[in-house]
């Protein structure tokens, strides 16, 4: 008889998360929060240090073909400092591992570290230590953010509350359609070597697959209006995975409208080029690193006016309903198929 066997891509990336998460308990009375959020949350006196880690490999998440390696260091560096920014904190200090094959050269790790070097510069953080290893084929780079936050201003994944206004940030899709750009850049590259790449048209969308940057501004900004999100994420996955975290984590349920969905106007027109529906873009496309947050439907007017702040919706009692109104009116599921690597 054979061994019954699980596969990996039967549970999924989240369910394998949950299934180890099952398996483990916090024991120390600092550790305020563990598994399930953008960052685990740990007591320090009147603050809480915050602690994220985010893995790159190549091949599934970047291909260097394409991507500078420069951009790499800077976008690996970025990430990280988004989760510490969707936790409502300050990112510090990160660590820099790197798996290394021997196609890498001195030049090409030197090129790597001046992007690191530029994202600490200019997210104000230091590093402060990694580990290096070679690896049998390809780049992996884990970086480890630790970050600080005041713990009442702390903002989870589960205090979204019914009635709270869902915001996002800046435009969303616009990251993945400079990937599809990429993407089709480099075939008709490989076909014909002569071939100049033309990326100029496309080079906002490029430029938010290359080189996101974290919203450290928004954190600022939300204090600076005197606003505390209920709840924040950032988005990675695509809006509509995001937006279920949210209703998962304070089972409640998200309405949102299609027509308040930022869409940049590049990214609208090269979604059409690419057959692709524009709004699907945004709401699955990922990568954007926006935040996602709610707030008390009362602080609404302190950031109206702010003109990368984009209300989209609201928060309602029925946690299955997770919906959105199209620009015709209908009233749509949403579905979050985000990035599964693992499908
Ligand atoms: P994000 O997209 O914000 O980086 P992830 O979806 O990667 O978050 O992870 C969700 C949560 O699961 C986080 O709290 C993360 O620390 C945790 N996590 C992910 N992988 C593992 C693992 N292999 N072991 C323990 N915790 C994990
Ligand atoms: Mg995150």
């Amino acid at each position: 008889m054979s061994e019954k066997r699980l596969e990996i891509s039967q549970l999924g990336e989240f369910g394998l998360i949950d299934r180890i998460s099952s398996q483990f308990s916090l024991n120390n009375r600092s550790s305020l929060k563990g598994i399930g959020d953008d960052a685990a949350v740990i007591d320090a006196g009147e603050d809480c240090i915050l602690l994220s880690t985010d893995m790159l490999v190549e091949g599934i998440h970047f291909d260097l073909s394409y991507m500078p390696v420069h951009h790499l260091g800077y976008k690996a560096v970025a990430v990280n400092v988004s989760d510490i920014a969707a936790m409502n904190g300050k990112a510090e200090q990160i660590t820099v591992s790197l798996a290394l094959s021997n196609r890498f050269s001195v030049e090409a790790v030197d090129a790597l570290y001046k992007g690191i070097k530029a994202a600490c510069e200019n997210y104000n953080v230091d590093l402060v230590g990694g580990d290096t290893t070679t690896s049998q084929s390809g780049l992996i780079i884990s970086i480890t953010a630790v970050g600080r936050a005041r713990k009442e201003k702390v903002a989870y994944r589960n205090g979204a509350k019914i009635n709270d206004i869902i915001c996002v940030t800046g435009d969303l899709g616009a990251a993945f359609l400079g990937l599809q750009v990429l993407e089709r850049e480099k075939e008709v590259f490989l076909t014909n070597p002569q071939m100049e790449p033309g990326l100029d048209k496309y080079e906002y969308l490029v430029g938010r697959q290359l080189k996101p940057e974290a919203r450290t501004d928004i954190v600022f900004d939300l204090e600076e209006a005197g606003v505390r999100p209920s709840s924040m994420i950032d988005i990675s996955d695509g809006l509509a995975s995001e937006l279920f975290h949210i209703s998962r984590n304070a089972q409640i349920g998200v309405r949102i409208y299609e027509d308040k969905v930022p869409i940049d106007n590049l990214a609208f027109e090269t979604a059409i080029e690419f057959k692709l529906d524009p709004i699907t873009c945004a709401l699955n496309g990922g990568e954007d690193y926006e935040l996602l947050f709610t707030i008390n439907k009362d602080d609404q007017e302190k950031i109206k006016k702010h003109p990368d702040i984009h209300m989209i919706g609201y928060i309602h009692e029925r946690k299955d309903q997770n919906v959105m109104i199209t620009k015709q009116g209908n009233t749509v599921a949403l579905r979050a198929q985000g990035w599964d690597h693992f499908a």
